[in-house]
């Protein structure tokens, strides 16, 4: 009986297509075969969602070839696909684009093949004597072959025996080795060996949580996923380790979430030291990896070559059987939602899957987030505390300067105290670091004339001056110009910058004292492949006194020598029209003042600010995250803010401003007609960041008790309008950004 394959071309949304399976390609095929199939006149690439004994098409075309010989989407992961074009409102197509890297979908990257040379028979003295004397560099080829313990890769055996790829062809006419194309994995930690650590003994804290993550292990996912809530230093990652070690034991797998800007060196070699012996079975995925190595890492997870994933946001995708364990570290972190469509939040992502495939999580951070504080306030989550950092290191001291009153001399990046202190450093030899979340040199151009401040003439932001290329840049678009020289609308040469960026902070320092070692690392920095690691290392060697960054250097970091941390303006996030702005900058002060004092020196953090009395900056001062949960949640309730109600933001964009602007009003007329009781939605509004890459942009939002029915009614709302052309929507579930 023929059987009918239901598909969805890739980019094809939601449109289903039948096809027929042809015989011989039917044990393969099953939901989340990927296949090629004609479409028109083209061969396209495709995802098998249902297997299907009839269909209503008559007589539909032939499935041209399968790819891979089981499905490259296994069935939880398709599940995990439905769930999210669901809840997060977007087509089923997009959510199973993002559950497959890239490389993977495209079908056009292969595995690496490389020729090897084998010995296939061990010469006797006598018969390597001879050789030597009739052919003396095919003698060379043989004993650099008889050396290796194995097959080796002839480019690695002719650079040894200094002869060419020939030689070893004559040597396999003769019958002494063999040479064939092997299969290798490009391993882009493969040149490295990492020192084996062992399980450190645990403080009573640290015990009492690892026996509850190991029982949330053993149990398989019975029980409730754990927020481990450990201030800086407290030695969560020995939790994640001896958990991970758990479950390995009873023969499962474990996948480890980081934000992408943790996932450093450093983050990795710890993972890989201490499961050194099975360090070929810990996969690492991450932005940074070729598409080759990306390829070979995934392909590795995919046929259960791999126990241990680390990686980051689409990590949590990792094809992984057998899972015991996910770890969700720095589960505050904004980075785990993706700002493109499907936009998912790693995070919750990682929580639906454990549940799905019974297995623990445990979201770790020192400054949850206050939605996961709230569930384990309503029982939802289970709630496990390291209140102190290992070996009795005391938190360090947090100083707040007043910059109203600082006397800062026009120019001045830094207050006074902040220099003595950074003073008293440089002289002890330790080192600082020195934190400040905006590259560039300065901020804006701005005319003292006129007032005229350069603007991007694609979006709604003023050019931040870089002064080593002597240009002003967009951060959004990247739009370039050279920096003017007199002011573009008054012509007055009085156009000065304003406003410190990271290549200020630079610049300063080095003035200030020009005999310190300073380095500074930023995007704009460290473009070069490699110079993130390189400075990593050089800071770790004691090679650099002080560090200026961005958020770059502001997680994760552990460096015992640091004994000050300088942060140059906590206010730049506080002003933001956004819900969230208190909280962010709470984490934030929080984080980088964990850098400080994680040695035997005690540990002093400076923050310059000029809202000193703002809670979120008091709490941090005082590493009271209770106070400040307790009165941010306070406010949350009190304005109807989740994780009281739940949010979608709806985005609407047009290089039209009118068109942007009537499809969302449009919008909101039929939102309002279907979304559920007890529902809100927003009034039609520009969005606070107005226009953006050239777009005008308008917002609404929809607030209601729960997703499901909000979602429904974006749903129905949007399959009855027809968008004008050049208008594009965009739903956003549980904003994370609201601009
Ligand atoms: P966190 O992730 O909570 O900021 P880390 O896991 O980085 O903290 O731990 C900080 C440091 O303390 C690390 O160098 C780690 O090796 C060390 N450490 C963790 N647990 C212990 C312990 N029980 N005894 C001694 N040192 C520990
Ligand atoms: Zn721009």
């Amino acid at each position: 009986m023929p059987r009918y394959a239901r598909v969805i071309p890739d980019r094809a949304g939601d449109r289903a297509l039948d096809y027929l399976i042809p015989p011989a390609l039917e044990p393969a095929l099953a939901p989340g075969s990927r296949v090629r199939v004609p479409l028109r006149a083209r061969l396209v690439l495709g995802t098998v969602v249902d297997v299907l004994d009839e269909s209503a098409v008559k007589s539909p075309k032939e499935i041209h070839e399968a790819i891979g010989g089981a499905p490259l989407i296994r069935p939880k992961l398709l599940e995990i696909a439905r769930w999210i074009a669901e809840y997060y409102c977007c087509p089923l197509e997009t959510a199973m684009a993002c559950v497959l890297p890239q490389v993977v979908r495209q079908a056009e990257v292969t595995s690496r093949r490389l020729n090897h040379v084998r010995v296939v028979r061990i010469p006797t003295a006598d018969e390597l004597a001879a050789l030597e004397r009739k052919a003396p560099r095919q003698a060379d080829a043989l004993r650099a072959a008889l050396a290796a313990p194995e097959a080796r890769p002839v480019a690695q055996l002719t650079e040894k025996a200094g002869v060419s790829e020939s030689v070893f062809r004559t040597l396999e006419r003769k019958g002494w080795v063999a040479v064939e194309s092997v299969e290798v994995a490009r391993d882009p930690y493969g040149g490295e060996s990492f020192l084996p650590t062992t399980d450190l003994c645990l403080n009573d804290e640290q015990r009492v949580a690892l026996k509850a993550v190991n029982e949330a292990v053993t149990q398989a996912g019975t029980s409730l996923p754990i927020l481990l809530h450990g201030v800086t230093g407290s030695g969560k990652t020995e939790i994640y380790l001896q958990g991970i070690r758990h479950a390995l034991a009873l023969g499962k797998t474990a996948l480890v979430l980081v934000p992408e800007i943790a996932l450093t060196p450093q983050t990795v070699e710890r993972f890989k030291a201490r499961f050194a012996s099975m360090q070929g079975e810990v996969a690492v995925l991450h932005s940074h990896l070729s598409a080759g190595e990306r390829y070979d890492e995934w392909y590795k997870i995919h046929v259960g070559g791999a126990r241990i994933v680390i990686g980051a946001r689409s990590a949590v995708f990792a094809p992984l059987d057998r899972l015991g364990i996910i770890i969700v570290d720095e589960e505050h972190e904004g980075s785990y939602k993706q700002e493109e469509a499907p936009r998912y939040h790693a995070r919750d992502v990682a929580v639906l899957r454990a549940q799905r495939e019974h297995c623990a999580i445990v979201l770790g951070t020192a400054t949850p987030s206050i939605e996961s504080w709230h569930n384990t306030a309503s029982g939802k989550y289970r709630l496990l505390t390291l209140s102190q950092r290992v070996d009795d290191r005391r938190m360090p001291v947090i100083r707040v300067l007043d910059l109203r009153r600082a006397s800062r001399g026009g120019d001045a990046v830094f207050a006074p105290q902040l220099l003595t202190a950074m003073e008293k450093r440089l002289a002890a030899g330790e080192q600082t670091i020195l934190f400040l979340n905006r590259r560039g040199f300065s901020t804006t151009m701005l005319c003292q004339v006129c007032g005229h401040v350069c603007q991007c003439p694609n979006c709604s932001v003023s050019l931040t001056y870089h002064r080593d290329a002597g240009h002003i840049t967009c951060h959004i678009c990247g739009h370039n110009e050279r920096a003017p020289k007199v002011c573009p609308s008054c012509r007055d040469p009085a156009i000065r910058h304003a406003g410190v960026g990271t290549q200020k902070v630079e610049d300063s320092v080095r003035k200030i004292f020009p005999s310190a070692r300073v380095v500074r690392m930023d995007a704009d920095a460290m473009t070069r492949k490699g110079a993130y690691r390189e400075t990593l290392g050089a800071f770790k060697e004691g090679a650099i006194d002080i560090l200026v960054g961005t958020q770059m250097i502001a997680k994760g970091l552990h460096f015992p020598n640091v004994t000050l941390v300088g942060i140059i303006n906590a206010d730049l996030g506080l002003h933001v029209p956004d819900f969230r702005a208190g909280e962010r900058t709470f984490q934030l002060l929080t984080q980088v003042a964990g850098r400080a004092g994680r040695g035997e020196m005690e540990g002093e953090v400076i923050v310059q600010t000029f809202t000193p009395s703002s809670p979120s900056i008091q709490f941090a001062r005082h590493h009271d995250f209770e106070g400040f949960v307790g009165q941010e949640l306070e406010f949350r309730e009190r304005f109807g803010f989740p994780p009281f109600t739940r949010m979608v933001l709806i985005t609407v964009r047009s290089q039209v401003r009118e068109r942007a602007e009537f499809t969302t009003q449009t919008l909101v007329r039929r939102l309002r007609e279907n979304v559920p009781e007890g529902s809100v939605v927003g009034e039609s509004a520009p969005a606070p960041l107005e226009k953006a890459r050239g777009y005008h942009r308008f917002q609404t939002s929809l607030r209601g008790p729960a997703v499901r029915p909000l979602a429904a009614a974006i749903q129905t709302a949007l399959a009855g309008l027809t968008l004008p052309e050049d208008v594009f929507v965009a739903v956003d579930v549980d904003p994370v950004q609201l601009l």
